[in-house]
């Protein structure tokens, strides 16, 4: 094999890899690399999969949501969230070099020109990522309680909704089937918002949107994979990559040395970390998350589509018997530690819009790290190491992305030609 960039398998050569994660993004591309005849073995430090981040997130599939972090006003809106009373974003300046790094690189995305490709770049991710989340489940028959009801984007106010109708129109100009909607049928569309008609200022419906239990795909998939010869090797931490000759020999972790021909990095946020090492820096900093599963239990007042309220950026996903709420973006480094004091603003919003949607005296509450690159598309495909590929950097996108740039990683790894558009998503566009 030659050594050079990202040298892919070989057509037709059935090798042994390992898979960095068994998180969405390491499962689902376990999956495509044992589908095309690959001796596929995930390495894990929990005792199962979807054990972090894709444990409970906001669970829409959501490319109306594919606007990137790094806009042009992103400085201004971080600004206006020092003074705000549980402000929807929340920045702890860090001492960590990494942090800065990440920083500096984010604020440089913030450009309109940057915003805009960065936006097409997730939402072309995400279209595809739904389209073959879809097709995978009907192939495998691996569930995920989907609810194919389609999503409303919901403004307070006509100003909010008049001030940020340019970011959703870019979208439906890129393929998108996106309905612009009057507070009279964004009522006709989710009946349980009657009641509290006078707090909505309008909205954008996307009605081949879709919600899910990424927890609930990720166990099932999990089980389809071992069914076709997956292994996994649970309760096992990496720490450390050996590299020589510009290949990777060896993964260390706490339960002895993983060997294999080629090699996937899925760690999701802790992926920066285990790179660095070997001489990969990837713009990937861990962006908390808080969410919140109330049990419908015969209540009448939960949304039935998915919702996302946009002036304190908090989702909403009717999941049968549970309503997911979400919301919150904090920098506060690699701690996942929550309170219910941290749920305070997204509870009073849920309360407020859906005062009966559930039994708010039991929720599951759970944080979470998004694994957020500095411009916002995943960072996919090849390394300067010859056997390492990546599947990283998804952001808040990464469930309904997930299927979508695991088949293409796999693709790249065979040294095919993936589907997916590839501009701007490989570490050298960086
Ligand atoms: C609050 C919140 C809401 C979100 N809502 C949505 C949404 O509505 N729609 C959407 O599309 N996306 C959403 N996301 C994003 C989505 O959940 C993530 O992009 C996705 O789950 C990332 O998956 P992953 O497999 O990369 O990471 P993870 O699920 O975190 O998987 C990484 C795995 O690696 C393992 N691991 C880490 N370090 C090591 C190590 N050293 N050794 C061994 N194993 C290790 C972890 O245990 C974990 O299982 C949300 C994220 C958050 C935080």
């Amino acid at each position: 094999m030659i050594v050079g960039i990202g040298t892919p398998i070989g057509a037709g050569t059935q090798v042994k890899i390992i898979v960095m994660g068994g998180g969405v993004i390491g499962v689902t591309t376990a999956y495509w690399l044992a589908k095309t005849g690959h001796e596929v073995q995930v390495l894990e430090r929990h005792g199962s999969v979807g054990e972090e981040t894709s444990f409970q997130n906001g669970a829409l599939l959501a490319p109306g949501h594919s606007q990137s972090w790094a806009a042009p006003g992103a400085l201004w809106t971080l600004f206006k969230s020092i003074f705000q009373k549980d402000p929807a974003l929340r920045l702890r300046f860090s001492s960590d070099p990494q942090f800065w790094r990440w920083a500096m690189k984010f604020l440089a995305n913030c450009t309109a020109e940057d915003y805009r490709a960065n936006t097409l770049r997730v939402l072309r991710c995400m279209m595809a990522g739904l389209a073959e989340l879809r097709a995978l489940s009907a192939e495998t028959g691996v569930g995920y309680s989907g609810n194919d009801r389609g999503i409303l984007y919901l403004f307070r106010t006509i100003r909010s909704f008049e001030e940020r109708h340019g970011d959703w129109t870019l979208l439906r100009e890129h393929g998108l089937k996106l309905e612009e909607a009057d507070v009279e049928r964004c009522v006709s569309i989710e009946p349980v918002l009657g009641p509290v008609k006078h707090l909505i200022g309008g909205g954008f419906f996307s009605p081949e949107e879709s919600a899910g239990d990424a927890l609930v795909f990720t166990c099932g998939l999990a089980e389809h994979c071992r069914a076709i010869g997956v292994s996994f090797a649970f309760n096992t931490t990496v720490q450390a990559i050996e590299c020589h000759g510009g290949r990777v020999r060896a993964v260390h972790t706490d339960k002895g040395s993983f060997s294999g021909d080629a090699y996937l990095m899925a760690l999701g946020p802790y992926s920066p970390i285990l790179l660095r090492p070997i001489g990969l820096n990837l713009p990937i900093w861990p962006v908390k998350g808080y969410t919140a599963s109330i049990p419908i239990n015969g209540h009448a007042g939960a949304p039935k589509v998915g919702i996302i309220e946009e002036d304190n950026l908090v989702a909403f996903a009717n999941l049968g018997d549970t309503l997911r709420v979400g919301g919150k973006a904090e920098f506060t480094g690699y701690d996942t530690s929550y309170s219910e004091a941290d749920f305070r603003g997204v509870m009073a919003v849920s309360k407020e819009l859906f005062p009966d949607a559930g039994d708010y005296s039991r929720p599951r509450y759970w944080a979470c790290l998004r694994p957020v690159s500095a411009g916002g598309p995943p960072i996919l495909g090849e390394t300067p190491v010859a056997n390492l590929f990546l599947n990283v950097g998804h952001g808040a996108a990464g469930w309904t992305e997930g299927c979508a740039t695991s088949r293409a990683v796999a693709d790249i790894m065979n040294g095919r030609q993936p589907d997916l558009d590839m501009e701007g998503l490989r570490l050298s566009d960086l």
